[in-house]
């Protein structure tokens, strides 16, 4: 746990599993969110998170807290296996990666949820209810080196439907309004690399 030789550009999806070891490059911290909600997360992608946060709660009047953030494997399997329960296969696959294969296993990705009238939307049908909110939020996330991580029509690209809560530290402002500017998702990012800075 050095966060020295953290990779905050992995890519992580159906094709890239988590690579071999990888837990042991990156800082996790333990936090709360401010409904008493304990979670981990990678340091630098909490630090950069509470600076949104903050931006948006005095700017905008937005409350956002995290609702999910760092998870195991073990942990991933048994969201993936709750979701086939109660959807079926198909629903689970578009809003859940397979074990292993999650970014929220790198502690760099965070699911938010937006408090209203006191209650915190954390249930997929909740967080798509506040939809329109989530346009302002997602405006701010290249200045503290967030992107959307599953926009709207890069579903055939990304294999996730559109996810309005999730995003994804990347430590780089910069690279990530580019990305932002170019509408391009972070698989294109890989395969445009030499585009960017
Ligand atoms: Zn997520």
């Amino acid at each position: 746990m050095s966060g020295k030789n953290t990779d905050y550009l992995v890519l992580v999806n159906d094709d890239n599993r988590l690579p071999e070891d990888f837990e042991e490059t990156v800082e996790i911290i333990s936090v709360e969110n401010s409904f008493g909600d304990k979670y981990q997360i990678e340091k630098k992608a909490y630090e950069a998170f509470l600076r949104l946060r903050e931006d948006l709660l005095k700017n905008d009047g937005i409350q956002t807290e995290l609702i999910s953030v760092y998870r195991t494997i073990a942990q991933q399997e048994e969201i993936f296996n709750r979701y086939v329960d109660k959807f079926g296969l198909e629903y689970a696959k578009t809003y859940a990666a397979r074990p292993g294969h999650s970014e929220h296993h790198t502690g760099f990705a965070i699911d938010v949820g937006i408090v209203s009238d006191g209650k915190l939307a954390r249930k997929i049908e909740e967080l798509l209810a506040v939809g329109g909110l989530f346009e302002i939020v997602q405006k701010k996330l290249p200045r503290y080196g967030y992107i959307l991580r599953y926009p709207k029509g890069k579903e055939a690209v990304t294999k996730i439907g559109y996810e309005p809560w999730h995003f994804r530290y990347i430590d780089s402002p910069e690279i990530a309004k580019q990305m932002t500017d170019a509408r391009m998702c972070f698989e294109e990012y890989w395969d445009n690399k030499e585009l960017f800075i």
